[in-house]
């Protein structure tokens, strides 16, 4: 099948029977739905870039397993090329959209899951790779979306699965039959669930022989009987509801993560890509982890560069752009964005093949990648804020500039002493200034900062957890011994 349209996609979501709820109601047009449909738009350019001539060679990539001409983000990555086009490809989908646009969870379990389930199989004689080789066959030829389902609720953080006084709290097999499992559980703040036509389910954590039941990872289609999703609502979203598209920000696209929750949901044995093989567990989260700990070194440049270019907006339109202060600024923005895609880069150019063939990403780079990224967006944020002016945050709202109530004495209108007190440079519109100033504000602090700063912190895993693998790769021992030689000690 060829690839989908952006159009086509969105059609194909409406197909489904999946179970949206959001304000302590089940959403029946979800698709539609003013809150959620931003999101849509988002993961719809995935397939719109695909389309586009322009971006072909970023975009799309021959298929490893049929040859076919796919969407790069259901590729399983062939050489450190592919790993670099896939940062490319990220930071040119945050440039375009100033959001979390979704997709590259799935890629990133693809290839995690790929290379997990082939040493499986080496070790246990199990079917998990095949299955899998099937499964993403499947995904590759109806260029489908799939989220990469990974953070358990985790309960008691002191507690291992399975001393949970709730076994629920990590997913979990509870039956096992001759022709599949059923299991129970869920996951928190999953990107794109809802957007997504399947989900694959991954352990969150190293699990021990004891833990065997939570030491499961399969794919099931979004709308499979018993699953359901809790929409995750951000700052300010319900601005969306309120008609001012302007007050929105970024009214065209925004990110999206909900609480799926898996009831008693059977997953056939083809679908089966570990079921207690414990000692596997970690080998998935770590190489799952890593490719997404190497995406934020794509996907928050391209939207730090939409946060840089609205911070230089704001200063031209404010009359200030030629200050040495704000132009240096501007350039320590920059500096920290692009150390963030060098390090996306770099964990890319010194990527490696797996016992599987697919290609991994430097696992200690790909760390420091997103430890930086714990840190930068916050300073490229706070600069912003600091050029952009309080006016981001005190500016009325798109109804008052519109306003025909009239409120001075020689009959001006709310509308003509808004448009009149924030004019500012001649020849920028006050328009203009409302839409960089809200832009702003919603990627410092409204709906968009779950992209840029929440999740630059905690998605793909929080900073510790990040430091706990840099000092696994950090081999300290090493560089011991390379003190010890120059400095002439010996042993
Ligand atoms: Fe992709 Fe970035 Fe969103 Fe993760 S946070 S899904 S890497 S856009
Ligand atoms: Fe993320």
């Amino acid at each position: 099948m060829a690839l989908m349209t952006a159009k086509e996609y969105i059609e194909s979501l409406r197909k489904l029977n999946t179970r949206v709820y959001m304000f302590g109601k089940k959403i029946e047009n979800w698709v539609d739905d003013p809150m959620i449909r931003p999101s849509i738009n988002c993961v719809a350019m995935t397939y719109a870039l695909a389309q586009d001539p322009k971006y072909a060679d970023l975009m799309t990539v021959k298929s490893s397993l049929t040859g076919h001409t796919i969407n790069r983000f259901t590729h399983l990555h062939q050489s450190t090329e592919d790993l670099i086009n896939k940062v490319k490809m990220q930071r040119l989908l945050g440039q375009k959209t100033a959001s979390c646009f979704q997709r590259c969870v799935g890629m990133d379990s693809f290839n995690a899951v790929f290379s997990t389930t082939f040493e499986t199989d080496e070790a246990h004689g199990t079917h998990y790779h095949e299955n899998f080789k099937k499964f993403l066959t499947m995904v590759q030829d109806n260029d489908l979306t799939v989220d990469g389902a990974m953070t358990d609720p985790k309960g008691d953080r002191s507690k291992a699965p399975h001393d949970q006084a709730d076994p629920d709290m990590y997913v979990h097999v509870v039956e096992r039959r001759p022709d599949g499992i059923v299991v129970c559980g869920a996951k928190c703040h999953q990107t794109g669930s809802v957007n997504s036509h399947w989900h694959i389910f991954m352990p969150t954590i190293s699990m021990s022989e004891a833990d065997k039941d939570w030491a499961v990872s399969f794919a099931c289609p979004t709308d499979a009987e018993g699953m359901y999703m809790i929409y995750g609502r951000q700052s300010c979203d319900t601005r969306k509801l309120e008609g001012c598209s302007i007050d929105v920000g970024n009214a065209k696209f925004g990110g999206q993560e909900a609480l799926v929750v898996l009831d008693h949901v059977f997953i056939p044995n083809e679908y089966i890509f570990l079921n207690g093989e414990c000692e596997f567990a970690g080998m998935m989260v770590e190489r799952f982890a890593g490719y997404h700990r190497q995406s934020y070194g794509g996907c928050k440049v391209g939207v730090g560069d939409v946060v840089i270019g609205a911070a230089a907006l704001a200063a031209e339109y404010n009359g200030v752009e030629k200050a040495s202060a704000v132009k240096d600024k501007l350039i320590e923005m920059t500096h920290l964005n692009e150390t963030l895609y060098s390090c996306g880069i770099a964990c890319s150019c010194e990527g490696c093949p797996t016992k599987a063939g697919n290609y991994q990403i430097d696992l200690l780079l790909a760390n420091v990648c997103k430890q930086n990224v714990t840190r930068f967006p916050y300073e490229i944020v706070r600069l912003a804020e600091d050029i952009a002016g309080g006016l981001m945050v005190t500016l009325p709202s798109q109804k008052d500039f519109e306003s025909d109530t009239v409120v001075g004495n020689n009959g001006e209108t709310i509308s003509e002493i808004c448009n009149k007190y924030f004019a500012a440079h001649e020849g920028v519109s006050t328009e203009d200034r409302q839409r960089v100033m809200r832009f702003l504000e919603n990627m410092c602090l409204g709906a968009a900062a779950v992209g840029y700063r929440t999740e630059s912190m905690h998605g793909a895993g929080s900073p510790q957890a990040q430091r706990i693998m840099i000092a696994r790769q950090g081999n300290i021992q090493g560089k011991k011994q390379f003190a010890k030689d120059v400095a002439g000690i010996k042993d």
